[in-house]
């Protein structure tokens, strides 16, 4: 029964090393008894799911593991929510995540660092890591994330799982708690590549409280089909630079001979911008997170400092007290891209680089029908290897973050280890085009 599962989940959550959930619905296995009473037959009747704290969750505490936000309700369920309820999923809790999701290790929460089930001393990626983490480790069957610049896809491949980042506009954003919207989409985690095409019946579609939902309708399961023959593989080779592991490199080669193998082709393509995207990604995601965490200002949500002299003491104690050093630097940096006088300078410059880095998309996908890389250049680092350095954090994200710039589809599937941690095979689609790469994942399986 649904009440059988969710109970059998909640224990092995109790007994948790991971610090993969921040928060647990007190009121999950009500709702699982609802669903076994009413006789549920809905797509994912009696299935516990695990939501990135980002992720608006109605009665249930929803802080993007930040202090900022701490005590915060929501009154409201995110469309996904809505969703996923709607299907029978009961919600089992929220998940730790990088603090409003800037990060790729899960080390800059308020909660503390997520541990990587694989190996406890590494980071699970992020900054979806406790989703990713929660699914490697049994504690969840499937869980959302969100992916901003890698966010679902590098947990997924440093925990071993399975994460799709959709094509922008696919899965409504409304009740995600934005970082940097133009760039984030909510995505799918789970052990299977049918469990994520499940998922994604579910929560896609058309949301009118999105303005940049897109109204095109889909079946992502009729994709799972075991055949490749005649699939065309691009190669990126920009996406093998320097400071990529050796062992990784190998397995993603290793994993593109089973696809030639099954009757598919590959050929190299080049992507010759993808060397500026880093630098146009960052300066777009900061920009943006500057603008939309103004709103965290102690007079709405969660934590309000001691009430100063007015009403700018109060709200400027309160961002001095409720962010961490991360929020703050790239706050401040953002801030400082679009100002009067840079903005044409950074901002501008980063958006036509934008366009540019699409536009080498537009060329490959003229020829090929998929692009496939390493998701990660590595596979999991130690915790607090990178934490005192941010540009060797950021540039983990060098394969990650071109297709938030695109919008385009990918995903994140295991293809082999390296030291004993797993890597992550990353297939890159057209957009709107995530049957293909789903059922290219799925023949990997
Ligand atoms: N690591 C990237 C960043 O810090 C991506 C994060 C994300 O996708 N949310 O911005």
């Amino acid at each position: 029964s649904a009440e059988e599962v969710t109970a059998s989940y909640l224990e092995t959550i109790e007994e948790s090393r991971i610090n993969g959930f921040v928060a647990i619905w007190d009121k999950a296995l009500k709702a699982a008894r609802e669903i076994d009473a009413g006789g549920h037959k809905g797509p994912l009747a009696g299935v516990p799911v695990a939501i990135k704290d980002n992720i608006s969750t109605k009665g249930l505490s929803t802080t993007c593991s930040s202090k900022i936000l701490q005590g915060y309700v929501p009154p409201y369920d995110a469309h996904v929510i809505e969703k996923l309820k709607a299907a029978g999923a009961v919600i089992l809790g929220k998940t730790n995540m990088d603090e409003f999701a800037m990060g790729t290790s899960t080390e800059s929460s308020h909660y503390g660092p997520t541990l990587n089930p694989w190996d406890t001393e590494r980071v699970p990626g992020g900054s979806s890591g406790g989703s990713a983490a929660v699914v490697a480790a049994g504690e969840a069957p499937v869980s959302l994330g969100s992916d901003t610049g890698g966010s679902v896809r590098c947990p997924a491949a440093f925990c071993g799982v399975v994460g799709l980042k959709p094509t922008y506009g696919v899965v409504s954003r409304f009740g995600l708690i934005s970082y940097a919207n133009s760039l984030e989409q909510i995505g799918p985690m789970a052990t299977t590549v049918t469990d994520i095409a499940t998922l994604m019946d579910v929560i896609g579609g058309y949301d009118s409280r999105d303005s940049t939902s897109i109204n095109r309708k889909n079946t992502y399961s009729d994709a799972l089909k075991d055949d490749v023959k005649g699939l065309k593989i691009g190669v990126p080779e920009e996406y093998f630079g320097e400071g990529i592991d050796k062992n990784v490199e190998k397995a993603v080669w290793d994993a593109i001979g089973k696809y030639e193998e099954m009757g598919a082709s590959w050929k190299k393509v080049s992507m010759p911008h993808t060397r500026y995207a880093l630098a146009s990604y960052y300066i777009i995601a900061m920009s943006e997170a500057s603008s939309n965490l103004a709103r965290f200002d102690g007079t709405r949500y969660g934590l309000r400092a001691e009430e100063g002299e007015n009403w700018h003491t109060m709200a400027s104690k309160t961002r001095a007290e409720g962010f961490g050093a991360e929020v703050k630097r790239r706050i401040l940096l953002g801030t400082y891209a679009l100002s009067a006088g840079y903005h044409d300078k950074y901002y501008l410059k980063a958006l036509k680089v934008r366009t540019l880095v699409k536009q080498d998309f537009d060329r490959a996908f003229t020829d090929v029908d998929v692009l496939m890389a390493p998701t990660m250049p590595t596979p999991a680092f130690k915790i607090g290897e990178k934490i005192d350095d941010p540009l060797s954090l950021y540039l983990a994200d060098v394969n990650t973050v071109p297709i938030n710039l695109a919008g385009v589809p990918s995903i994140s599937v295991p293809c082999g280890f390296s030291g004993g941690m797993p890597v992550g095979l990353q297939i890159m689609g057209k957009p709107f085009d995530e049957n293909t790469i789903l059922r290219a994942a799925y023949s990997f399986e």
